[in-house]
């Protein structure tokens, strides 16, 4: 049971030269399968070079039952995700694979492209990392990569930081209506959420196209953001989305008062 020819080349894409959003062992993929399953990079390899046999085919259960009764610790982590993986391998799935599960499962997507591009992570470890993740710089930002991204404070890599994402998800959800696009990690990296692996591709490339823009726009002066009124435009349903923000920030006064 090999992984489809499509998760292999948008791995290998995502490390290419001229990209080098990840180098060495960093960064994962992962592509749903089917209902029960899907495919993950496993440990030990390298984007770059990765084949189909770099790819572990793990069930969604048991991962998603480690969010409700955690395990331990990281071992017992590693273990239960190895004993997940129903294609005959052994080795272990990438340390990353519950927010993987989580956000294919959450977020019905059906494919998720984790890497560490130097742009991104230039303003991920700097103080606009949050303003990044907030605001858009021009309208094909806005279109890719979603009206806003879902913003993460740096978190212990495992479990911990999948249930942080899935927490700040949820949260996005609620404001949206639907699922995000891109979700940064700060003082980490970036994980795109898309239908296909061509799509998990363009959304990295946009939002690495966007933190060199923001980049540069800090290195002339300052940038200048789009309202978020024409964001809300440009991502076409700036009522509903509207409404929802609302509706969000009622519910938040709400837990606060
Ligand atoms: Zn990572």
């Amino acid at each position: 049971m090999d992984a489809p020819d499509s998760l292999v080349q948008l791995s290998r894409a995502l490390a290419q030269p001229d990209r080098r959003y990840a180098i060495i062992g960093e960064g994962n993929t992962s592509l749903r399968a089917d209902d029960d399953s899907f495919w993950v990079k496993a440990s030990g390899h390298q984007l770059a070079t990765i084949g189909p046999e770099g790819f572990a085919r793990i069930r969604f259960a048991p991962i998603l039952e480690m969010f409700d009764n955690p395990p331990s610790g990281l071992d017992e982590e590693r273990e239960i995700m190895r004993a997940a993986r129903i294609d005959g391998g052994t080795s272990y799935p990438s340390v990353e694979t519950s927010f993987h599960a989580m956000l294919l499962w959450d977020c019905s997507v059906q494919c998720i492209a984790h890497t560490h591009p130097i742009p991104v992570n230039r303003l991920l470890c700097s103080v606009h990392a949050e303003s990044f993740a907030k605001h858009r710089t021009c309208p094909d930002e806005a279109v890719v990569c979603g009206p806003e991204s879902v913003f993460v404070p740096y978190v212990d890599p495992g479990l911990p930081l999948a249930l942080e994402i899935r927490r700040r998800t949820r949260a996005y959800m609620e404001t949206y209506g639907e699922a995000p696009k891109v979700i940064l990690l700060a003082n980490h990296g970036l994980i795109a959420l898309a239908q296909t692996p061509a799509d998990a591709l363009n959304i990295s490339d946009m939002a690495v196209k966007g933190a060199e823009i923001l980049w540069g726009a800090l290195a002339a002066g300052g940038p200048v953001f789009m309202s978020e009124a024409d964001v809300l435009h440009i991502c076409r349903r700036p009522d509903e989305i509207y409404r929802r923000k609302l509706f969000s920030a009622e519910q938040t006064r709400g837990r606060e008062g």
